[in-house]
């Protein structure tokens, strides 16, 4: 797995602990670069890295912030950038789910979602660009989901949220494609993590139903496609969304 594509490069993976963040992570590492990985818990960020380096043998800077946060994500970007001398990667992977039938949704639950899934994408993509434009280098891959692309019964607030990731991809791509920063999304379809595991077997059988695959994708599946999206092999692509959903989306 080990190679050199990511050498001397920084990468900021949010939502990193577990899941598809941590093997984004992973990825990212394993081709050399120094990761920083962000996420709400402290323990678990630190059980991250400590994966991190006994799979890898790289060491990964941890940072316990919430990505809704504007302070917190401005003082962890500024301090990864000083600290590594660099930061040419980020990866916006923090996202939650609420789900409920649209008359059951409360508005708070919309809140909290599009909080953390939208305005968190929007606040680490800020502040990260200031960094990236001066490099006048830098790769931005944001996670929407086959849900924003085709809608899904009983995720309005999510579908919208990650509809939501993907028009913001395509902004900040057009807006940073004459300065060497790239901007794309991934749409990952039915994918096996803890956000999966809590669904009621009904809405798991339905799900499968629904790929053509017949499976669900794993985290490291997914990984894949985001380290190709963010390394130099990609270089002429932007404000794209590539599902990776075992065929599912239309
Ligand atoms: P996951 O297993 O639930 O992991 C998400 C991580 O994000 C958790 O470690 C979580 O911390 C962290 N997080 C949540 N809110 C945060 C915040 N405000 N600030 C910083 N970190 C925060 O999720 P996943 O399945 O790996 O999904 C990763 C991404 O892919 C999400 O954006 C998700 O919407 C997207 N996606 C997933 C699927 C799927 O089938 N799994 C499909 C399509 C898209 P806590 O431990 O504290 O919650």
């Amino acid at each position: 797995m080990c190679n050199t594509r990511f050498e001397g490069k920084t990468a900021v993976v949010t939502g990193a602990a577990r899941g598809i963040g941590y093997q984004c992570a992973r990825q990212l590492a394993a081709g050399g670069a120094t990761v920083v990985l962000v996420d709400v818990l402290e323990d678990a960020l630190r059980q991250a890295a400590d994966k991190l380096q006994a799979e890898c043998g790289r060491a990964a800077l941890t940072c316990a912030a919430d990505v809704t946060d504007e302070a917190a994500v401005e003082k962890l970007l500024d301090e990864a950038a000083e600290k590594t001398g660099r930061l040419d990667i980020l990866i916006n992977n923090a996202g939650i789910t609420r789900d409920d039938l649209l008359l059951r949704m409360d508005a708070r639950m919309w809140d909290l979602v599009m909080a953390v899934n939208l305005k968190g994408t929007f606040l680490m993509t800020k502040h990260a660009a200031r960094h990236m434009l001066r490099q006048r280098y830098g790769r931005i891959v944001n996670l929407a989901s086959v849900s924003g692309l085709v809608g899904n019964p009983g995720q309005a607030n999510y579908s919208a949220s990650k509809a939501g990731v993907v028009g913001f991809t395509r902004t900040v791509a057009r807006e940073l494609a004459k300065r060497g920063i790239t901007c794309n999304a991934v749409a990952p379809g039915f994918i096996k993590t803890d956000m999966t595991d809590v669904l009621p077997e009904k809405a798991k059988e339905m799900a499968l139903a629904a790929i053509p695959m017949q499976r669900m994708g794993t985290a490291e599946e997914v990984a894949r496609v985001v380290a190709f999206l963010a390394s130099d092999e990609a270089a002429y692509v932007t404000g794209h969304v590539l599902p990776v959903d075992g065929g599912m989306a239309p």
